[in-house]
């Protein structure tokens, strides 16, 4: 079926586009954008903003479940361990609430999502859905001494994955929870392409690296594992682990809450030395849920660094709809204009995935689907239209 949309302001992923643009769509495909003058009859004129399918640069798919069982702003060390007690449950039950949430990401305009797998449970969803996954087959392991075991396990689950077509791909889970060998094991395997990482979710991390102190000593015991091995580095977290890594053509950085100023200098120093590019992911509501923090959002603009957004999961979050992201970031950074957070869940999402041939912009000849926002500051909705 033809469709030719126009609204009071079209957004391409990236700018916004003269407002007398009408899009074409034979289906779902974009055929061609023609000024209004030109463009016939028939034409649906729609209130608010039109912008190309969003990406959800990180989620957990596979903890959909998990909704609402975690109580909030406990902190992520009481959070973790919550999560580890309470994430077994029949997998009928557990593949429901995946495709419920798969269905619910659609619907609210995502047409991509960075998807973190520790298990097997969303192989059969993806192979259907008509959301482009990327996934992030995630290994953890402080002991050295796992390193081997969980790195073979890792392979295992992402050959599971890749076998069946599936975009996958190796990634570490946090600084806390990796090895440096098991970390030298990811980066190589990883090469030169995709990688992302939880980085800096709460200050614990920094005191962990810097004096081997805090939280995070308090969640290895009551895990049984052994810290015998690690010692502190005197280093926040983001120095202690970022030079184990080379070039990467994405690194995701997911959380940065207790990210500084010096260790965004060093991350710059590393981008310039290794020629790879990074991209923050900010998971706002996440933050609230977890810790009641924000990331220093202003710092990270300031940067330069390209910025995304996530949902993380329904374990930390209530939706995973990124129009509660960018209202959540609006109330709090009401300077930011929501043109930073719109090309944010575009064509800077789209980049971090390494899909923005396909996704993330209104580009002739695609199949990036199409949104409509509407609503003020802070109090926006988003809907699919195609
Ligand atoms: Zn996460």
């Amino acid at each position: 079926m033809k469709r030719k949309l126009t609204a009071n302001h079209i957004f391409s992923g990236k700018e916004y586009l003269d407002p007398e643009t009408v899009l074409i769509f034979e289906a779902d495909r974009l055929m061609d954008k023609v000024p209004l003058a030109e463009a016939g009859d028939e034409v649906e004129i729609l209130a608010g903003t039109l912008l190309p399918g969003m990406v959800n640069a990180h989620c957990h798919l596979e903890l959909s479940h998990l909704k609402g069982v975690i109580p909030c702003q406990t902190g992520l060390v009481d959070f973790v361990l919550a999560l580890m007690r309470e994430r077994e449950m029949p997998v009928e039950k557990i593949e429901q609430a995946i495709t419920d949430a798969d269905h619910r990401m659609w619907n609210c305009g995502i047409q991509a999502v960075g998807d973190i797998c520790n298990t097997r449970h969303t192989i059969s969803l993806k192979m259907k859905s008509p959301i482009a996954y990327h996934s992030f087959i995630e290994i953890a392991g402080f002991p050295p001494a796992a390193a081997e075991t969980r790195y073979e396990a890792g392979k295992k689950l992402l050959h599971e994955f890749s076998s069946r077509q599936l975009n996958a791909s190796l990634t570490a889970h946090a600084p806390y929870s990796v090895s440096n060998a098991l970390l030298h094991k990811i980066d190589y395997a990883t090469g030169n392409g995709i990688f992302s990482i939880h980085n800096q979710e709460v200050e614990e991390e920094n005191k962990l690296f810097l004096n081997k102190e805090g939280d995070f000593l308090w969640m290895y015991s009551e895990m049984g594992i052994p810290t015998n091995s690690f010692s502190a580095t005197k280093k926040s977290s983001l120095k202690s682990w970022l030079p184990f890594l080379h070039q990467k053509t994405s690194l995701l950085l997911v959380h940065n809450v207790a990210i500084q100023e010096e260790d965004i200098n060093f991350l710059q120093e590393w981008i310039a030395a290794t020629g790879s590019k990074v991209y923050f992911v900010v998971c706002a509501n996440a933050n609230e849920y977890i810790s009641g923090k924000m990331p220093p959002v202003e710092k990270l603009i300031e940067s330069g660094i390209p910025i995304t957004l996530g949902t993380d999961s329904l374990a930390s979050n209530t939706d995973l709809n990124l129009a509660n992201e960018m209202n959540l970031l609006e109330n709090r950074f009401p300077l930011v204009d929501i043109t930073q957070w719109l090309k944010a869940v575009c064509d800077t999402g789209s980049k971090a995935l390494l899909l923005n041939d396909q996704f993330g912009n209104l580009t002739i000849g695609k199949t990036p689907g199409l949104v409509q926002m509407t609503g003020d500051k802070g109090r926006r909705e988003i809907k699919r239209i195609i």
